[in-house]
Formats: C-alpha cells, structure tokens, sequence
C-alpha cells in the first residue's frame, strides 16, 4: 500500500479512536495517552525534529551553491518572497471577507469574564526578528534552532561556494552528500508516519473532544471554510496558471507531506518530508526546493494568517466592537509581518495574534476564547501553510525553466 494512503488511514484511524475514547472512556483515554499516543507520537515527531536544522541548513546552502549567479539568486528570492506577500495578504482578506460574512462571534452566549484569567503570551517584537536574521553566531542559532538566521548563513556559505568554485568544490561535495544522507534518512522516519499519525491525532482528539467543537463551532467552521477555499481558489489557480499543472494532480501529488503537516501542527517539523514530496512528486528542481521550501516554512504561513483575520474579527464581534476600515488594514498589515515572525511550530500562531490584537486595541486575553479548538485549527493551517510554499516551489520552478532552468515533468501520480 502507498505510504500515503497508510498515513491517510492512520489520520482517520486516529480521529475515530479520540472521540470514541474521549465519548466513553475518558480514564481509558488518559491511560492510552500517557503510555502509547504519547510516546509513539514524540517519537515520531522528535525524529523528524532530529533532521530539520541539518535540512535547513545543508540545502540552503547547497541551493543557494547551485543557483550560483547572484543575479539568478536575487531572482529566484524576489520571486519567491513576492509570491509569499501576496498569497499571505489574499489568505488574510479571505480570512477577514469570510468572518464578516458569517459573523462567528455575533451570536453571543460568550463568556468574556471568564477570560480574565488567561495570561497571554508576550509576542516577539517583527522589527527584532528581522534584525537578528543576521547570526552573531552560527553555532548558537542553529543549536537554538533558529530557522532564518540558519538560513541567512547557510545562503553566505552557499554563495561563497559557489564564487569560489574549483577551490571549494570538496566542500560542495560534502554538501551534496549531506544532503543526500539527510533525505535518505527522511525515507526511513517516514516508515513510521502512519502510526506517529494516528498517535498525534488520537491524542488531540481524544484530549480536546468534540465539546469544544459545539461551542466553537462557528468560528472553528468559519477558518476552516476559509483555509479551504484559500488553498482551492488561490493555489489552485496559481498553481495552473502561473504553475502549468493540473491543480488536482497539484494537491494529490503533495497529499502526504500534507497529511505529516497536520498530524504534526509543524511546518518545520514537515520540511523534510515537503521538499522531498515537492521533489519527487512535484518534480520541482532540487535546487529550487531547497531554497523555496526552508525559505517558506520559516516565513509564509498562510493558514495562520487567515486564522489571526477570522479570530480578530471573532473577538471584536464577542466584544462588541466595530473595526474601521484603517483598522481592518492594520490588520492585514500586522497578520502579514505576524506569519513571518511565527516560528514554523505548534501554537506559535496564536501567541502571534496577541500582536494583532493589541495592535487595533483587543484586549490580548480574548485569545482564550480560541484557544479550546485551536489545537484542531493548528493541523489544519499547518498543512495550508506548507502547500503554499509548495505552490511557490512549483511556480518559480516553471519560471525558471525560460531561464534554463531544470525542465519540469508532469508529475506522475505514483505515491
Ligand atoms: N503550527 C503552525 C506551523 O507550523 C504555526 C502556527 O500557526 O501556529 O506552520
């Protein structure tokens, strides 16, 4: 059986065994949880964990090597930053057109006393993000596992290598080689996604329950419809007409990485497992992907930033309060800086929102009222924001080809 119809049944296998357990046999579930999701799922996850800041790092630097000509390199990264600002800006409006239409937080019956008592999280500063891209300290970033000043040394490497050409041509090989130890190894963890699948999903369902769903329901349906629609409408059409390929081959062709994307709630945690889907099943050029897709999974989190649209809107909506159209703007503007400066990690996006809120002056603790379903929302963005930064790969692979870029083929549908 294909690897991803495994992971797909794991994912529905895990959903059923949650909400029976969480329905009827909640002491069951805690037990199961403690001593077997739990487990199983760590493991899962801190494997691929395992393989992410040497990914990173390794094919930045052999992409930005391959890519060579700074101009190329200029190129490719306006490109793709381009497409990332956009799409994040349309997810948002989508986020904020869809909330206004179904008015999730209209309907009262919300209890925001009872939110008092949630401490938020102090969101980091965007400005201090986007000063510290340039390390002070290679080795600390990538021991603290910071993803874009990993990324800024690995493309001063990459560029050095490849300006300095026959003289470092050892370590361009020992890049090569890297990287392909580091992709084979991603073939073996993925041995185990079905069952760190089930064991990640069993275990959010089974602890969150539908109870949450009941009284969230709108909202929760409100993100979700708009996720969908961003990734059917706005990928699909990008994908087909900037892209040249046949949307639905798209989404089938990169289905696994998706479904990894949302049993782990990780867009970095994924990375692996996408730039190899992107690789194999896409046909995007390594060279591409290495350089789009870390890029992507640090920076473009489109998901999230339709959640921050929906939920700011929901919050207001709760409070009665009525946004003027500059703060629907700021909005966008602060949701966009937001989903740069989220880390590619479980929940980040919700401590992002406080940045959001205060900027059109929310009270910060309404974030409570969220936080029930967006452990189950999390999945679903993640996987949202990771087919974004897919669709780019895809998109600046065919533009490249003019350039003398690798020739895509059409991806075969064998996965
Ligand atoms: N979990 C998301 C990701 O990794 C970030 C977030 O929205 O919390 O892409």
């Amino acid at each position: 059986m294909k690897l991803s119809v495994q992971i797909i049944i794991g994912l529905i296998l895990g959903i059923i065994v949650g909400i029976v357990l969480n329905l009827f046999a909640a002491d069951l579930f805690e037990t199961l949880d403690k001593f077997v999701f739990g487990p199983v799922g760590t493991i899962f996850l801190n494997l691929i964990k395992m393989l992410v800041v040497p990914i990173v790092f390794f094919s930045i630097a052999l992409g930005a090597a391959g890519i060579g000509d700074p101009k190329k390199l200029g190129r490719i990264g306006g490109k793709t930053i381009g497409y990332f600002l956009i799409t994040t800006t349309v997810a948002i409006v989508i986020g904020l057109g869809l909330a206004y239409l179904i008015q999730p937080g209209a309907g009262g019956g919300f209890d925001t006393q009872g939110q008092a008592n949630f401490k938020a999280e102090e969101a980091p500063p965007v400005v201090d993000t986007l000063l510290n891209i340039i390390p002070t300290n290679p080795i600390d970033a990538m021991a603290k596992g910071d993803m874009l000043q990993i990324i800024a040394f690995a493309i001063f490497v990459g560029f050095a290598v490849a300006v300095l050409g026959e003289k470092t041509k050892g370590v361009r090989r020992l890049l090569e080689e890297g990287n392909d130890i580091l992709m084979y190894l991603v073939n073996i963890v993925m041995i185990l996604a079905p069952y760190g699948a089930f064991a990640l999903i069993a275990s959010a369902v089974g602890s969150f329950g539908l109870d949450a769903l009941q009284a969230m329901g709108l909202y929760f349906g409100t993100v979700l419809l708009a996720l969908l629609l961003h990734a059917i409408i706005t990928y699909g059409t990008a994908v087909s007409t900037l892209g040249k390929m046949n949307p639905l081959k798209f989404f089938k062709s990169f289905a696994p990485a998706m479904s990894v994307a949302f049993s782990t709630s990780s867009s970095s945690g994924t990375l692996p497992v996408s730039m190899k889907t992107a690789q194999e099943n896409l046909n995007v050029p390594k060279q591409i992907s290495s350089f789009v897709q870390p890029l992507g999974a640090t920076i473009n989190m489109d998901g999230t930033a339709i959640m921050q649209g929906v939920a700011t809107v929901f919050i207001a909506q709760v409070y009665a309060v009525d946004l003027s159209l500059t703060q629907l703007i700021t909005v966008v503007l602060t949701a966009v800086l937001a989903s740069i400066g989220t880390a590619g990690v479980p929940g980040v996006g919700l401590i992002m929102l406080a940045m959001v809120l205060k900027q059109v002056g929310l009270p910060v603790e309404a974030i409570g009222l969220v936080l029930g379903v967006d452990r189950l929302l999390d999945m679903t963005r993640t996987a949202v924001n990771i087919t974004g930064d897919a669709s780019c790969a895809v998109i600046v692979a065919k533009s490249e080809e003019k350039h003398g870029g690798a020739p895509q083929k059409t991806p075969d549908l064998d996965i």
